[in-house]
Order: C-alpha cells, then structure tokens, then sequence
C-alpha cells in the first residue's frame, strides 16, 4: 500500500520546514535543565502526517513494509518498538538527561530486565536494607535462584557498602528516598564506590520516590534510573508502568535487546496514559511537596505520633545529602504511631479522605500500613518494616481539607 500524496490546496503557500513543536535543526528549543518545557515537548512533537498536537495511540502489533525488510519508520513489529512507547522513551529520556530509555509493563518488569541485562550467574549485587518489597522478593526469590548473590546494607551509610564489597560484585541497587522508611542514600558517593570496586560495578538508582524532577541521578554518576511509572510520573492511579534510562550506549542497548527478548513492553495505551501524567510531572511534584511540608509539621506536633520519616526534617539523619542532591522532599511521609500496630490500623480506618491503598505518587491521597501491606514479603527478613509504621502518599487536595482529615482520624 503507498501514502495518497499530500496535495497542497491551490492558495496556499507549499509548507516550509518549521520547528513548532519540534527541532527541525538539531538544536532543541529548550534549555538543558528545561525541565517543564521538556516534559511537555520532548519526543511529543507534533504529529508528521496529521500535525495532531497528542501523540496519537498507535494501537498497532504490526507495520506494513514497502519492501521485504524495508519499512517506513523503522518499525516493524510492537513488541520491539511502537511510536507511541517512542514517544514516553524520548520523553524520560529528556526528563533524566539521560540518552537512552526502554519502557516496560511495570517496574517490576523493568527491574527484571536490569537484573538480567547488568548480571550474570555468578554475581554479585549490594541491594538496600529497606528495599521496595516488591525489589526486595524479585531478587530474592528470581535472581537468587537464577544464580546471583546479594548483601542488604543500609545505604546511607558508605562504610557499610564498601565493607559488602566482593570481586563478584557488579551492580550497588540504590533506592532514595526509600519505601516505606523514607531513609537517603548519597548518589555520588555510591557512584564513586560502584565504579571503583574491584570487579567494576555499576551503580542503578530507583527514582520512583523523588521522580526526575526532584533528583537526577545520572548527573550525580548513576549509570541507569529505574522508575515505577506508576506512580509519580502516570501520577493519576490509571496506569501501571516502568522504566529504565541511562546515558551509555551499550548499556541502552542491552535494556532495549532485552525488553525485546524478555517481552514485558509497555503497550500503546498505557504509554500515552504515562505520557499524559509526564507533562504535569513538575506542577504536580512542587503541590505534592507543598502538601507534605504542611502535613509532616501536623505530624511532628501529634502526641498520638512517634517518630516522623521525611528527608525534609533537619533531624533526618539523611537531610544534607538529601538538601544537596534533591530539589525539594517529595510527597511521601511515614511516621510511627503511639499504640502500637492495632492503633495504626484505627487510624487507617478512621480517615475519609486518605484512602486506605496500596501505591503512591497520585493526585489522590493514599494511607497504609505498610508491614500488613506493601511490606508483607519482607515480614520476618532482615528487611522487615516496624509495626506500627503508618506511610501516606501525600495527593494534591486542598491542604486545609487533608490536615482536617488526618487531624480528625488521629484524635
Ligand atoms: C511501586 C514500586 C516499584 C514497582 O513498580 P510496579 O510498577 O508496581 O511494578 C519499584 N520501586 C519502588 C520504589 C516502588 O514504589
């Protein structure tokens, strides 16, 4: 099948080459650190056929090719690339200043395909002590039977790392600000541990927490980023995604091989819905963070409330690193209660506004109890999250109506 040919109507002008919307030039019409104006433009300009200002959902498996192995824009088949899945890709791309991304059918898949891309049987990896449950099984219980080893090691303190530290190790997973304890960890100073390891290792940082507007790890000397998609950047609870972004050639192009390979991609439709969510990114980070401020400082005055976890409190252990490599604190908050475990369940039950759910990062706020929650795969581990520990994933609401809420379910 060919194109019909685009015919001009008779009035008007042929059109000239522009750059709305796009780099016609090779320069691009935003600045490095650009980052709303990225988020809205990068890799969405206009489309070429249509001019539609959406990237349209190409919910498409297959393309046709004008020739055998010729095809039009180097797509031939959805699981190794769609337009739309390209589209997210250049997107986080942009957002990380990294050079290369692969979108996956959720982090998890996106982790698994890290995992097998950076390690071989044999290896070894230094994974967080309070790692993301969901991180913590994939590893332990997928990776350790594939034939790797790991050490749990609290990452903020480097001494720790460099002591788990094996010839084998070839990979230091970093999560900060971490779930659900909200502990930090100094990109930098891992980078410089990873890369100067006996066996060379690399340095990965889930972002799923901070997302690439409050922190860029690559730009500290983190080779990839792994995001939850599903959380910050969809930001609106609809869609379930992830990502892997990093700045080397080679390692961009093992992610890609093996999300081809593997098969987890992320399909049309979500990756639009995840694009939809990345253009308000930066707006909806500085309301989430404008929010948790106000309600880590509710918090701190509650006699009902222990101790309080946000990177943003000076009494933080991790608040200079995390005030030099982050924007602003983020919008997850996790505090202990007075009472114990079945108290923090009371509390759960008892707000209407904060739903009680698993997840994060949405427009809505969410409430949980993580060790009878997100956290039961680590219960009995070295991994194990305190009982009573209650963490909200502060929403965008009106303040006054979130700090009446959790004042209410707290009295
Ligand atoms: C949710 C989450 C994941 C897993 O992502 P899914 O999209 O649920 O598969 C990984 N890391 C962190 C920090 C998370 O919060």
């Amino acid at each position: 099948m060919t194109q019909p040919p685009v015919t001009q109507p008779p009035d008007q002008p042929a059109a000239q080459p522009s750059n709305h919307g796009g780099p016609v030039d090779g320069t691009s019409p935003w600045a490095d650190d650009g980052f709303a104006t990225k988020a809205i433009h990068a890799g969405q300009e206009p489309e070429e056929r249509t001019g539609a200002v959406a990237v349209p959902i190409f919910q498409t498996s297959t393309y046709a090719q004008d020739q055998v192995g010729i095809t039009r824009a180097g797509y031939d088949y959805s699981r190794a690339g769609n337009p739309t899945r390209t589209a997210l890709e250049e997107a986080l791309s942009a957002l990380e200043n990294g050079r290369h991304t692969a979108a996956f059918a959720s982090g998890m898949a996106a982790a698994d395909a890290a995992l097998r891309a950076l390690l071989r049987p044999g290896d070894h990896l230094i994974i967080p002590i309070d790692a993301y449950g969901g991180t913590f099984r994939l590893i332990d219980k997928i990776a350790v039977p594939w034939g790797v080893s790991y050490t749990a090691v609290p990452l903020g303190d480097t001494g720790a790392v460099r002591a788990a530290l094996r010839p084998e190790t070839k990979l230091i997973w970093c999560e900060t600000p971490t779930n659900p304890l909200l502990g930090i960890a100094d990109i930098a100073a891992l980078a410089d541990i990873a890369h100067g390891a006996p066996g060379g290792a690399k340095l990965l940082v889930d972002n799923t927490f901070a997302t690439a507007y409050l922190q860029q790890p690559l730009e500290l000397g983190a080779d990839v980023v792994l995001h939850s998609t599903t959380k910050y950047i969809g930001g609106h609870s609809d869609v379930i995604g992830g990502s892997l972004t990093t700045a080397d050639d080679e390692i961009g192009e093992q992610f890609a091989f093996h999300a081809k390979s593997m098969g987890g991609v992320a399909g049309p439709f979500d990756s639009w819905l995840t694009l939809r969510g990345v253009k308000t990114l930066a707006v909806r980070m500085d309301r989430h963070c404008d929010n948790a401020e106000q309600i880590v400082e509710l918090l701190t005055e509650n006699p009902k409330v222990g101790t309080v976890y946000y990177p943003g409190l000076p009494e933080h252990p991790g608040h200079q690193v995390a005030a030099r490599q982050m924007r602003r604190f983020g919008g997850m908050v996790s505090f202990r209660v007075r009472g114990g475990q079945e108290e923090a369940v009371k509390i759960c039950s008892r707000t209407r506004l904060f739903t009680l759910g698993e997840s994060l990062g949405g427009v809505e706020s969410l409430i949980e109890v993580p060790a009878l929650m997100t956290h039961m795969s680590v219960a009995g581990s070295e991994l194990e999250v305190p009982a009573d520990l209650i963490r909200i994933s502060v929403g965008i609401e009106d303040i006054d109506d979130l700090m009446t809420d959790l004042a209410d379910a707290l009295a």
